[in-house]
């Protein structure tokens, strides 16, 4: 099944590009670059390119200049070599995870769900559609009760596809409504598996064979406006690499202490939590969302709050889930502060009172987010002693 050329103006990463756009896949690749930035003299494809890699780098989750244009399927080409010929993991997961989540966003906003449907089977998923919403299950809430239904279902072998890196405990195959090898699935739901889709499109795996990486790079950035909006886009992630620069994973994995690298801050509202004292809002928000950002399952979150005198289940499931929806960043350093929610002094704790070393400034810095600590400390545990020192060391 093919779908409209509209829609592939939208999602240019879907399958059927290659029916609407068959010149893409038979063209050498350097000369498929050179006539589309002679076709757009104004600038605008560099330039919509460029704001794509700078909106990843400074963490932003919307693309404002995407548009749904011709133009948008041939960026989608060029943005993907891209990130092949500059073979750099963090930088193909920055424009990942942004990618992704921009169509996320643009998905759950429409409002035809022929499309989704449409999507769907291009991308060969066994999916169903109901015409009247099928009910699936109930949530009773003190007086409230509310019945869940769709009219979505996918074959349980694509479910299980699509959800295998989503840790979330709710999307195990147990806990969903299956009819007849369909499990039963949200439109949000479904939304979310796609954003997968997308996201792995983008990231890389690290290139082995680097002579034919080379040679090929070589080609590509001999188009002058290329190798200018590739030296823009390392330009710009040099300036933004400092944050970075111990970074890597911090994401959960069953099993591994991450908690051992968690800063005074966070150390001090868990053990609260842990006594099952009150804590406050903001406390509590930021608690959610530090965890949030190291992917720590919903379900952990919710039952280390289980602890707290006020605690109601289902309530704290609605909040930790809209948290997570809304993708909010943790409180920096300097916010904490003036919530007086910085424990630096009352740990001693030599990071966060001394800063760290760094190589590429050559001075010593301060921990200006709880999210480096973690990062910095990982990086510590991970690297040879020399590579990481704090003043004094
Ligand atoms: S310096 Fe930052 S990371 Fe360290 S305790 Fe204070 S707020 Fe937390």
């Amino acid at each position: 099944m093919s779908i409209s050329y509209e829609l592939v103006k939208h999602y240019p990463w879907l399958p059927s590009k290659k029916i609407h756009y068959s010149e893409i896949a038979s063209k050498d690749p350097v000369d498929f670059i050179k006539e589309k930035i002679a076709e757009y003299p104004d600038g605008e494809l560099v330039a919509r390119i460029f704001n794509i890699f700078k909106t990843a780098f400074e963490n932003i989750e919307e693309i404002k200049t995407y548009k749904a244009d011709e133009l948008n399927v041939y960026l989608y080409t060029i943005l993907k070599i891209l990130l092949y010929i500059n073979n750099s993991i963090p930088i193909a997961n920055r424009v990942a995870n942004l990618y992704s989540k921009h169509t996320y966003n643009k998905l759950i906003r429409e409002d035809n769900d022929f499309n989704l449907y449409s999507i769907c089977k291009d991308l060969e998923l066994e999916i169903k559609y109901y015409d009247k919403a099928v009910p699936f299950g109930l949530i009773v809430e003190k007086d409230r009760k509310q019945v869940l239904q769709t009219q979505f279902s996918i074959h349980y072998i694509d479910y299980l596809k699509l959800a295998s890196n989503l840790r979330d405990d709710y999307r195990k195959l147990v806990h969903n409504a299956l009819i007849g090898g369909y499990v039963l699935i949200e439109k949000k739901d479904l939304t979310r598996l796609l954003q997968e889709v997308v996201r792995k499109k983008l990231i890389i795996e690290q290139e082995k064979d680097l002579s034919s990486l080379d040679d090929f790079k070589n080609k590509i950035l001999e188009i002058k406006e290329i190798k200018e909006l590739n030296e823009r886009i390392l330009g710009e992630w040099e300036l933004k690499k400092e944050e970075f620069e111990y970074s890597f994973e911090i994401k959960y994995r069953k099993g591994e202490k991450v908690e051992e690298s968690f800063p005074p801050c966070v150390e001090d509202i868990l053990m609260k939590v842990d006594e099952g004292q009150n804590i406050t809002h903001i406390e509590r928000l930021f608690l959610v969302f530090f965890l949030h950002s190291l992917e720590i399952p919903i379900d952990e979150i919710v039952n280390l709050f289980a602890k707290l005198p006020d605690f109601n289940r289902k309530k704290t499931e609605y909040q930790v889930e809209f948290a997570k929806k809304k993708g909010y960043s943790p409180h920096s350093c300097s916010t904490l502060k003036s919530y007086s929610l910085c424990m630096a002094t009352k740990y001693k704790d030599k990071l966060c009172l001394e800063g760290y070393y760094s190589k590429k400034l050559d001075s010593q810095r301060k921990i200006q987010h709880p999210l480096f600590y973690v990062q910095f400390k990982q990086y510590r545990k991970h690297k040879p002693k020399e590579e990481v020192k704090t003043k004094n060391e």
